[in-house]
C-alpha cells in the first residue's frame, strides 16, 4: 500500500493507470467505509482511498473542528484491506488558492434536506469531488447510501459534465442495535448510542405510516420523547421523482437528521 500526500505524486503515480476504483472519505474508517473498499477489490479495481476532512461542507466551524481523526487506525484498515493506495492530501493540494470561490450550481434536489439544513454544504461536496477527480481519474467512484442525498447529486453532477465516471451506490451498513455506521458516532457514549439505536428502529417499524402521515409532528416528538434534542426533518421522498411524497412505494425513502447529545446525526431507509 503506497501513502501518496501531494497532488502532484498521486497524478504521477496514477498516469496511465487503468481500472481505478476510487473510494473519497473523511477518515475515521469504520466497516461502512471497509464495505466500498471491499466492493472496489471485488471488482479487481486498483483501489484508491482518500482521506480529506472538506472544510468547504461544513456550514458550522465547530462541527469541523470537533470532527474525529484517527489517521493511524484508518491507515491500519487500509492496509488489512489491501488498498492499493491512501491519499492524504493537505489543505493546500486541494485548495491552493488563497480565496475559494465556487461556481457549482447544483439545480437538482438541493433545496431539501441537507441542502436546507447545511446552506453551502452540497456546493462544497461538489467542489471537493471535483478537484479530486481532477487528481484521480477514475473509473469507478464508489458512494455510499448513507448519505443518499449526496450520492444523488454526485451523480447528477457528473452527468451534467457528461462524465464517463461510474458511480456505484453502496448500502448503508449498520451497527447491530440499528444505526448507521458513521465517523460521528464516536462522538457519542453508549446511553447516545443506545437512544439513537431506539429512534432508528422504532422509525422503520413505522415507516409506512410516516410516508403517509401529513402530522410528521407526532413522529418529531416521538424522536425527542426517546432523547434528540432536534429534529432537522423527517421526511419521505419518491426518487425516482425527486419529490416528497407520502406514498409507500419501491422508491420512496424516509430520511431524517437529528441531534443527540450535540451531536448530528443523518439516515435513511
Ligand atoms: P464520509 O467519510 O462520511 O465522507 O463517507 C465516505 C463514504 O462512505 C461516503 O460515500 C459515505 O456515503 C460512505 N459511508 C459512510 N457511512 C457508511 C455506512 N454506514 N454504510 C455505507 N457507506 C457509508
Amino acid at each position: 500500500m503506497k501513502i501518496i500526500k501531494t497532488a502532484n505524486k498521486i497524478t504521477t503515480e496514477l498516469t496511465n493507470k487503468k481500472n481505478i476504483g476510487f473510494i473519497p472519505t473523511m477518515g475515521c474508517l469504520h466497516d461502512g467505509h471497509v464495505s466500498l473498499i471491499r466492493k472496489s477489490k471485488k471488482k479487481k479495481l486498483l483501489t484508491i482511498v482518500s482521506i480529506f476532512v472538506n472544510p468547504l461542507q461544513f456550514n458550522n466551524k465547530k462541527d469541523f473542528k470537533k470532527y474525529p481523526k484517527t489517521i493511524s487506525t484508518d491507515l491500519r484498515i487500509c492496509k488489512k484491506n489491501k488498498v492499493d493506495y491512501v491519499y492524504l492530501p493537505q489543505e493546500n493540494d486541494i485548495y491552493p488558492e488563497k480565496k475559494i470561490v465556487t461556481k457549482n450550481k447544483i439545480h437538482f434536489f438541493k433545496n431539501y434536506m441537507e441542502g436546507k439544513f447545511r446552506p453551502g454544504h452540497f456546493e462544497g461536496v461538489i467542489e471537493v469531488v471535483k478537484r479530486l477527480l481532477s487528481h484521480i481519474k477514475t473509473t469507478y467512484l464508489f458512494l455510499g447510501k448513507k448519505d443518499y442525498q449526496q450520492l444523488i447529486i454526485i451523480k447528477k453532477y457528473l452527468e451534467s459534465i457528461k462524465s464517463k465516471i461510474k458511480v456505484v451506490p453502496c448500502d448503508t451498513i449498520r451497527a447491530k442495535n440499528g444505526i448507521a455506521l458513521s465517523s460521528r458516532n464516536k462522538l457519542l457514549d453508549q446511553k447516545s448510542l443506545n437512544t439513537a439505536g431506539k429512534i432508528i428502529n422504532f422509525l422503520k417499524k413505522n415507516k409506512n405510516q410516516i410516508i403517509k402521515s401529513n402530522r410528521n409532528i407526532f413522529f418529531i416528538n416521538k424522536i425527542k420523547e426517546f432523547g434528540a434534542n432536534k429534529v432537522d426533518y423527517l421526511s419521505a421522498f419518491n426518487l425516482k421523482q425527486l419529490k416528497k411524497t407520502n406514498k409507500p412505494s419501491v422508491n420512496t425513502r424516509v430520511f431524517l437528521a437529528y441531534y443527540i447529545n450535540g451531536v448530528r446525526l443523518i439516515d435513511n431507509f
